[in-house]
């Protein structure tokens, strides 16, 4: 369904999951559990995966961590959960990989930030000791830049470099290059020492959607590797979201991105899913994949003053999402469907007849009548308060007819 041109990189697989190559731009999450905890990290990294993580992080960051990570890999199975979980690897990931074998092996990938595997010459020696631990167990690793955690020694030889010209750059064009030199330079240094040019993934994230574009638009032209694609840090609520679609889409639209996470600060209580929820919308509203049946709802006005129109197209949304579990599996493609639920009659009935079906709902002094549309055509007129009940019911005997096996 994609009617962007995507990038043209290499596949790397993580897990069951192909990253890159065309193949669907996969959602990831990451978990906010204590990792030790391998009951609560099993049952977060569950629930995140039943949302639509295809890929979970979770960090590794001591011993006790590591030495979870097979227990709650077992604790997956036993839910019947086979989602590829990565581990999150800063300043002592050398460590943890070589004294937990059993962790590196039941890994899918392992991220290394170059900026955080140590100094002077500990550095590429820290680097290469992962790089040798995924050659071992063929692993895949993700090399993730990020610019609160930047590889300062590099920066400052860039920086210095910089000051020497004729006519020195600014320092976010130093900045920026410095992002794109730790990624592209730390994978040239782990090919070089035999992992496969198909076992790297990059990632430079900052936290603002124009510095992103520009890190992200050269990293795509300087290679070939697949691109994990996120806002770092991107806030709470509407803001997190925002920013994150803003980030993302644009980039998106210009076919960068293989895999991506909405990096959302979560409201305290809500759901960790939420951030596979923005993902998969960000994707669903560039047509590059689809995860649920869009329903198309107008924003009410004068014209429909009563609250009875948000609460039935509110109604219908919840039936959709309740029934997607079920349906899923029963009616393969009915993720593409497309719904309306309309306020009046200015917009309903031209809206309706676009979607595959959709309901016009009385707006006021309207008569209580709410016409319904399917494949375009007038169907029946539903009044009444059961018109949402009748609606649904409506929907079921559409997606069985479209969907359904005998279909
Ligand atoms: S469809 Fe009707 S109720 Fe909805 S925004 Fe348009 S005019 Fe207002």
């Amino acid at each position: 369904m994609t009617e962007f041109a995507r990038r043209k990189t290499v596949t790397v697989w993580v897990g069951s999951v192909p990253v890159g190559s065309g193949h669907p731009i996969a959602v990831q999450s990451m978990t906010n559990t204590d990792t030790a905890d391998a009951k609560a990290t099993a049952e977060q990294v569950a629930a995140l995966a039943q949302a639509g993580s295809e890929i979970v992080r979770v960090t590794v960051n001591n011993r006790q961590a590591a030495q979870a990570v097979p227990e709650i890999q077992r604790r997956l199975q036993d839910l019947g959960i086979n989602v590829p979980l990565v581990g999150d690897f800063h300043f002592n990931g050398h460590i943890l990989l070589k004294e937990f074998p059993r962790a590196a092996e039941v890994l899918a990938k392992y991220r290394i930030n170059p900026g955080n595997v140590g100094v002077g010459k500990h550095h590429d020696k820290n680097f290469l000791t992962m790089i040798n631990v995924a050659k071992e167990y063929d692993k895949p690793v993700r090399i993730g830049v990020n610019w609160g955690s930047l590889d300062q020694q590099l920066l400052t030889r860039l920086m210095d470099e910089n000051a020497k010209l004729l006519e020195p750059k600014d320092a976010r064009e130093v900045m920026i290059e410095a992002m794109l030199s730790s990624g592209l330079l730390s994978a040239e240094l782990a090919e070089e020492h035999g992992l496969g040019h198909d076992k790297i993934i990059i990632s430079a994230k900052v936290s603002n959607a124009r510095d992103l574009w520009d890190v992200y638009r050269r990293l795509a032209k300087r290679c070939d590797y697949p691109l994990h694609l996120g806002l770092t840090e991107a806030g709470m609520g509407a803001k997190g979201m925002v920013s994150s679609t803003a980030g993302l889409s644009v980039l998106l639209s210009e076919g960068i991105g293989d895999t991506i996470r909405v990096s959302l600060t979560p409201e305290p209580g809500a759901p960790r899913s939420k951030e596979v929820e923005v993902a998969q919308e960000i994707l669903q509203a560039l047509d590059l994949r689809s995860f649920v049946p869009t329903v198309t709802s107008c924003p009410g006005c004068g014209r429909t003053t009563s609250t009875l129109f948000q609460e039935m197209a509110r109604d219908i949304q919840a039936y959709l999402k309740s029934q997607m579990p079920l349906w899923r599996d029963r009616y393969p493609g009915v993720e593409t469907l497309k719904v309306a639920v309309m306020g009046c009659v200015v917009n309903g009935p031209g809206e309706s007849k676009h979607a595959d079906i959709g309901i016009s709902l009385p707006g006021t002094g309207e008569d209580p009548r709410a016409p319904v549309y399917r494949d375009g055509q007038f169907v029946k007129t539903l009044q009444g308060p059961g018109i949402v009940e009748d609606f649904n019911q409506m929907l079921d005997e559409y997606v069985s007819v479209r969907f359904g096996a005998e279909a």
